[in-house]
């Protein structure tokens, strides 16, 4: 069987893919695209939320169902405080609502071929510049590609050394009746009064209309945390909030592990020493070290991303673009810091939640700070233990030799 000829072949046709087909053809390029994806649907529950500036242009993105201005805290001692968002907003995407409204799009377009259930195995480029791209339903052959498999689902087995890095692991539950009330324009962006089963363990309530609740509880810790002690935590914290232990009706249910680490790098990084294909989304780096928010940077990097490969461009030093290396060596330090003193973290994390207005708290997580922004982060954080995690980071970095942080990046790359 002839391979099928194709412009673009884009391995994984999860979340980042999908921003980047629409952002290409919203810069009017009309080539042929092929999606390729192990999965058969694409309507199971997820969510996605960013942190936007109300004087940003539109974000073109389908499934944006809530858009909150506050958001409510505890830091610990039972209190719940609250923050105005006055310049920004956290934006709330339904993943069901964002595939359905992309795919109905390319079902019109003759252009872009979507194939679920079908699993991508790896691509090589051959003498002649073009890419041979083998999968569970044959070959292809791509003028370009890009590779956005994710992570695998299973537990990862992975730890990182003190310093080196988290894991988040966290597990939610949408259940018809808040657990906290909030009203139609707050969120609770962290629950510190959660417990402490890991480093950092903490609550986190969105309110998704018509009285659904996503209650979630999140772990950071050196290791990934299994399902089963993840739903224990989360009951104990349903407990504590009220809600007595599984009598809840579940609406939906969700869970994931995100690797948070300076080390994983961006996409270029990756795929420039193993000439493979280039790498983008959350398996590309695109989650930031600190927090694991990635959908922000997602949208930058597809944009980025569809302009370098429709301007002719290289794309590699494009995507490395796409985010502020300094945000990442920041990153770096906090993670150290507190991987090394994990005591650390909690009243940390209180100190931030205290010491920043929303504003400035948001335009912190979007990886927007002004300089006043900046300095009242540095201020509100315990001085000596980041200058120490500081010149830790500074060491670490220098100590490893560039080869060895490639192959440490390759080894966290999905398979
Ligand atoms: C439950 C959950 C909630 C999250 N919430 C947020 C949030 O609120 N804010 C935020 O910024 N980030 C969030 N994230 C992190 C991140 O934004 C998401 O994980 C996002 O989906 C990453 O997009 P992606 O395109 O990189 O990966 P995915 O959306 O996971 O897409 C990758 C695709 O690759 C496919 N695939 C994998 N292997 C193969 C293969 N061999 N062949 C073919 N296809 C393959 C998968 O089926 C999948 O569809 C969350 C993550 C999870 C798991």
């Amino acid at each position: 069987m002839n391979p099928c000829r194709c412009d673009l072949a884009v391995l994984g046709a999860g979340c980042f893919a999908t921003l980047l087909v629409q952002r290409l053809r919203g810069l009017g390029w009309n080539g042929r695209v092929v999606l390729v994806d192990r999965r058969l649907r694409f309507d199971q529950a997820q969510r996605w939320c960013w942190w936007r500036h109300r004087n940003d242009p539109p974000a073109n993105v389908d499934g944006i169902t809530r858009e909150w201005s506050r958001y409510v805290f505890r830091t610990g001692n039972g209190r719940w405080q609250s923050r105005e968002l006055r310049h920004w907003s956290y934006v709330h995407v339904d993943a069901r609502r964002f595939f359905a409204a992309a795919h109905a799009a390319w079902q019109a377009d003759e252009g872009i071929d979507l194939r679920p259930g079908v699993t991508a195995a790896g691509a090589i480029r051959r003498p002649d510049g073009r890419w041979s791209v083998s999968t569970s339903a044959g070959e292809l052959d791509a003028a370009m590609v890009v590779d956005c498999r994710s992570l695998a689902r299973q537990l990862p087995r992975q730890e990182f050394a003190p310093g080196d890095g988290w894991w988040q692991s966290f597990a939610g539950r949408v259940l018809p009746e808040a657990a906290v009330p909030l009203d139609e324009r707050t969120f609770c962006l962290m629950d510190l009064d959660a417990g402490t089963r890991a480093a950092l363990g903490f609550g986190y309530l969105l309110g998704l209309g018509d009285g659904d609740t996503l209650v979630e509880y999140t772990m950071f810790d050196s290791g990934p945390v299994d399902r089963r002690r993840l739903n224990l935590a989360l009951d104990d914290y349903l407990q504590r909030l009220g809600h007595g232990s599984g009598s809840a009706r579940v609406l939906d249910e969700e869970h994931g592990w995100l690797p948070m680490t300076a080390g994983s790098g961006p996409a270029p990084s990756a795929s420039a020493g193993i000439d493979g294909p280039l790498r983008a989304g959350l398996a590309g780096g695109a989650a930031r070290p600190a927090s694991g928010y990635a959908f922000g940077r997602m949208m930058r990097q597809a944009s980025v991303l569809a302009r370098a490969l429709t301007g002719g461009e290289d794309p590699a030093p494009a995507l490395a673009r796409a985010h502020h290396a300094w945000i990442d060596r920041l990153d770096g330090v906090f993670l150290r810091t507190l991987g090394c003193r994990p005591e650390l973290a909690r009243p940390s994390f209180a100190r931030l939640l205290e010491g920043l207005t929303g504003d400035q708290l948001a335009s912190f997580m979007a990886e927007r700070p002004g300089p006043a922004t900046l300095a009242r982060v540095l201020c509100v954080l315990p001085k000596r233990p980041f200058l120490q995690g500081a010149w830790r980071q500074w060491r670490r970095r220098n100590e490893i030799a560039p080869a060895e942080v490639e192959l440490a990046t390759m080894r966290r790359a999905p398979s």
